[in-house]
């Protein structure tokens, strides 16, 4: 069976790789098919498709798009996008305007807590500075050694209703839809098991996500656990989804899974690469 790793971020979104270095990786840890997902930005991808053609290792292009759904922020993954489709560029584009404002309310609220410079202390992790997030937040929180790791930084400063937090409208799941259909793209939606939904809401999303022509959902992701693997298996195939796998890769030393290392995709489920030619 081929390793397809189809999500993983570089410099241009919230990785610590740069798209080259991510194709290298991926090819030393065997990835067979790769795509990388950047956040809300498809910049990277001349450069990935460049470094995966010299290393002779299929790519896919990909983006993550960041949708608010009923109050909560959902990742929708489009893959096999054009990304050099205009609609897709300006909608990515208007939608990242937003983060810098956000990143200084994030800064002054983390001030009243006591943590000085965030802002500035952000900025210099960020490879794309339109691209300002949480993770960079989260990277100088650790060099200033307040928290161990990244997910105690979430869990006390940057996670829902922690001081950091901001709430910020991304866009709609409609929206997203139509950007990555409108490139050519099939939709997937990341990391189901981390949303925090109640099971009406669960099914809700999902019935709304294959009405607007969604195709698959990550069953086989770094951020589930081996139980919420076979738990989204049976979610795709109630709901006739096919199945990704990626392993949402940021960096070395940071990312619990590393590019290429995932588990292979649960039998039960039909992979969204079952017509791929390769
Ligand atoms: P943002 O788009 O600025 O809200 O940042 C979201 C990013 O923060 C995600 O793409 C992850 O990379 C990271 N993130 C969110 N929650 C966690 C967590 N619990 N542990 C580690 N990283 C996280
Ligand atoms: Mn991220
Ligand atoms: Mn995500
Ligand atoms: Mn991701």
């Amino acid at each position: 069976m081929l390793n397809f790793d189809l999500h993983c971020h570089s410099t241009v979104s919230d990785g610590t790789l740069s798209p080259t270095d991510l194709a290298a990786r991926a090819k030393r840890n065997g990835v067979d098919v790769w795509a990388m997902t950047d956040h809300d930005e498809v910049a990277g991808i001349a450069e990935a498709r460049a470094a995966a053609k010299a290393l002779d290792l299929p790519y896919v292009t990909g983006v993550e798009i960041s949708i608010t759904w009923a109050s909560q922020t959902v990742h929708i993954v489009g893959l096999q996008i054009d990304e050099t489709n205009q609609t897709l560029i300006d909608g990515l584009a208007g939608m990242r305007g937003g983060r810098e404002n956000r990143a200084r309310e994030m800064a002054a609220q983390l001030e009243t807590v006591g943590i000085h410079g965030a802002f500035e202390g952000a900025l210099k992790f960020a490879g794309n500075p339109d691209l300002i997030s949480r993770t960079h937040f989260a990277r100088y929180l650790l060099e200033l050694g307040v928290c161990k790791d990244l997910s105690e930084v979430f869990s006390k400063y940057l996670g829902e209703g922690k001081a950091g937090f901001v709430p910020h409208r991304w866009a709609t799941l409609s929206d997203a839809m139509q950007w990555i259909r409108g490139a050519g793209g099939i939709a997937v939606i990341a990391h189901p098991g981390r949303y925090k939904f109640d099971d009406t809401a669960f099914d809700a999303l999902f019935a709304e996500f294959k009405d607007l022509g969604g195709t698959a959902i990550e069953v086989t992701t770094g951020s589930h656990t081996v139980d919420q693997y076979e738990e989204y298996a049976r979610v795709a195939n109630r709901f006739g989804f096919l199945a990704s796998r990626g392993s949402d890769f940021h960096g070395p030393g940071e990312s619990r899974v590393d590019i290429g290392t995932l588990p292979p995709l649960p039998k039960s489920v039909k992979p969204v690469w079952h017509d791929w030619t390769i």
